[in-house]
């Protein structure tokens, strides 16, 4: 069995080797070659920590395992690490035996930019020049990173509701040579994509917010109850998402569903677009958006890649077991 230490992952994974592994699973699980198991996520009644397992088996990539771990708040302020903490495990397919053990907590930010890099790709228009972020957490950067690679965006527009957080995603627009302008809300109607990265539970980005012919990614929707756009947004748009079982019960579409104002088979699989099965955005005019909630086919995916990376670079660790 191979271990890849949570310290080796940031030199050997890419933002390219991540777009790749995300592109391939989410194809695969449209074409009905990959799945996802039934989430398990507990509160353990310690630490008030929040614990579970994502776990699947991609056919395509023989691909089986689970991720497992979750949110301890006071990891930070008790202990100094990091309050996210996951590890994903791999298993032979062919005999159950596992494969590897794998760091997944730099993996999780890195997969979960690459989902919405995937999304800009194939929905948004070609000639995208203006980027909006809305949200300026940890988690925003990576996501401004991986976008910025889609297309030539010439000016990232930002807004936050913590709005002294927004030098956050103004350095990675200055990194990218790209300029940035902190806007309100309805500023977000000069943006061609829009990214949208928030742990709100109410909507910031309004139906009126949004020009036609913009494409949307809501990253930050991942649980009951969050929401980060109006309900009505979801009408106006072409909806897709990386897996419609897990977007109508935990992600954006929740709402929509619950106001009568979509339907379930109003949502397309981003897989069915890569497939070629469906055509993916409609007109100039039409708004997209991704909902993309984070599916456990996405860890095992750059999980594996990595120790591909890992053994190339002669730095997993070989245990008997
Ligand atoms: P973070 O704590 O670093 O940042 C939180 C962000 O939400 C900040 O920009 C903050 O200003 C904003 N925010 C807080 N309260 C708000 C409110 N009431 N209204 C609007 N904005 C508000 O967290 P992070 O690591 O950047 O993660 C952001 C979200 O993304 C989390 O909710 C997390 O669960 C989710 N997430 C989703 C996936 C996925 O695959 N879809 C993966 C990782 C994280």
């Amino acid at each position: 069995m191979l271990i890849v230490p949570e310290r080796e992952i940031a030199d050997l994974m890419t933002r390219a080797a991540a777009f790749d592994a995300v592109e391939k699973v989410f194809a695969a699980m449209a074409s009905g070659d990959a799945y996802n198991f039934p989430v398990v996520r507990e509160a353990i009644g310690h630490e008030d920590a929040l614990y579970g397992f994502k776990g699947g088996f991609d056919r395509a990539g023989l691909t089986l395992g689970l991720k497992a771990g979750g949110y301890w708040p006071n990891n930070l302020e008790k202990r100094g690490l990091i309050n996210h903490q996951s590890t994903v495990f791999l298993f032979d397919p062919d005999t159950g035996k596992p494969s590897a053990v794998v760091g997944g907590n730099l993996l999780t930010a890195l997969r979960t930019a690459a989902a919405s890099s995937v999304s800009i790709k194939h929905l948004a228009r070609a000639d995208a020049k203006v980027i909006g972020m809305i949200g300026a957490g940890h988690q925003a950067a990576f996501q401004l990173r991986a976008a910025l690679e889609q297309r030539t965006f010439e000016k990232v527009i930002g807004w936050n509701y913590h709005p002294e957080m927004l030098p956050n995603i103004e350095k990675v627009a200055a990194e990218a040579g790209v300029s940035f302008e902190a806007v309100d809300l309805p500023g977000m109607r000069a943006a061609d994509v829009i990214v949208s990265i928030t742990s709100a539970f109410a909507p910031s980005l309004m139906a009126d917010h949004v020009s036609p012919g913009t494409h949307i990614a809501c990253m930050g929707t991942d649980t009951k109850g969050k929401q980060e756009v109006e309900a009505a947004l979801l009408a106006r748009a072409a909806v897709f998402t990386d897996e419609v079982a897990q977007s109508i019960s935990i992600g954006e579409p929740q709402h929509a569903i619950e106001q009568g104002l979509i339907a379930e088979s109003d949502i397309a699989q981003l897989g069915a677009v890569i497939n070629g099965t469906h055509p993916g955005r409609g007109s100039d005019d039409q708004i997209t958006l991704f909902d993309g909630t984070g599916v456990g086919l996405q860890d095992l995916a750059v999980a594996a890649a990595v120790v591909d990376l890992a053994v190339a670079r002669g730095v997993a660790i070989e245990v008997d077991f």
